[in-house]
């Protein structure tokens, strides 16, 4: 394989296989760099529920078709771990555990991370009563008991949206106070259904197939108590923020107060050339079809980049 690209993309999600498909339609010479699986963090989701015109459909399914569909477009897809890149007369050197590859332009598509709870049975139980997103997993909550993990913006929004879903919300708040501005705390206490438990942590839940004990510590007095619930009649939602895996472009670019990549609405970053697209980038709303969406405008971006710089 050429090392040297029209196009490198970095991270094969939403992201990186939408912006894959938008580039080889387009005609550009594109290779998608990957670590992982494909179709990112989707892969290991058993079900996406909220991607229009697709019904239920398993995330590892959307994630291979993702992959497949910017293949037969033209894309290509290598295998490797990207630990930094270099920038060599106009053309940004990418380098992998495997290769040296290079490219006039570069769409950057390495995701965020959820941030953990950090309670005993979290991992065992994700999926299985551990959410870290409202907007995916809301819907499965139906009429039953949440709680929610935060003091802080997100978890201020999680809570409001699934008062509308499910019948009792908890807002389980590690200090006294929440970090979310006074304004977004006054709304949410108008809600009848949600209750707050300032100075609370969760710290072990455990069940069979889903949830049914949750352990609470009382953080003033460190007294601890565990309370009973039906099989999967109770989910905990943790929405302690993300992390954006922004390390390799860091020289590169600027970063929002949320730790992701600020770009314009192009998807372009400060650097000439450099585009970043998906659950990386600075942004309030991180799914499937957010990330898709930025990586079509990427493509189109990196595009309209190399036609002006006169480089295809
Ligand atoms: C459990 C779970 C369930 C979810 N459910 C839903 C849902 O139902 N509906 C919905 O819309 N959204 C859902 N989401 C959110 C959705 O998965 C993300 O918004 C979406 O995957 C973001 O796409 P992305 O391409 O920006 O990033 P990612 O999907 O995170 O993909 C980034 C890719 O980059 C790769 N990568 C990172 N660093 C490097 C590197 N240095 N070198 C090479 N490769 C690298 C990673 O391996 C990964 O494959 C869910 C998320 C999780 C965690």
């Amino acid at each position: 394989m050429d090392s040297t690209k029209d196009l490198i993309i970095v991270g094969g999600g939403p992201a990186g296989y939408s912006a894959a498909l938008y580039a080889a339609r387009a005609s550009l010479d594109v290779l998608v760099v990957e670590h992982g699986m494909a179709g990112g963090q989707i892969a290991t989701s058993d079900i996406i529920d909220n991607y229009p015109g697709l019904g239920s459909c398993s995330g590892a399914e959307l994630g291979q078709k993702m992959q497949e569909h910017a293949e037969h477009a033209g894309a290509q897809s290598t295998y490797g771990s990207v630990s930094s890149i270099d920038r060599k007369d106009d053309m940004f050197i990418v380098n992998t555990d495997m290769e040296q590859l290079e490219a006039p332009a570069l769409i950057v598509a390495t995701g965020a991370t959820p941030r953990l709870g950090g309670f005993v049975g979290e991992d065992e139980f994700r999926g299985r009563g551990v959410s870290y997103c409202a907007t995916c997993d809301g819907m499965f909550y139906r009429g039953k008991h949440v709680f929610i993990i935060g003091g802080g913006n997100s978890a201020v929004e999680e809570a409001m949206y699934l008062s509308n879903i499910a019948e009792h919300v908890e807002l389980v708040v590690r200090r006294d106070v929440f970090r979310a501005p006074r304004g977004m705390v006054e709304r949410l206490l108008t809600r009848d259904n949600i209750t707050i438990r300032y100075q609370t942590s969760i710290i072990e839940v455990s069940g069979s197939t889903f949830i049914n004990r949750i352990v609470l510590r009382d953080n003033a007095t460190g007294e601890t108590h565990a309370e009973m619930f039906d099989e999967g009649s109770v989910g905990i939602f943790v929405a302690v923020g993300h992390d954006p895996a922004t390390q390799i472009v860091a020289p590169y670019v600027d970063l929002g107060s949320d730790g992701g990549v600020v770009t314009d609405e192009s998807m372009a970053t400060k650097t000439p050339g450099l585009f970043c697209a998906g659950d990386m980038r600075s942004k309030s709303l991180r799914q499937v079809i957010t990330a898709a969406a930025d990586g079509a405008i990427a493509a189109m971006s990196a595009y309209a980049y190399l036609e002006e710089s006169g480089r295809i």
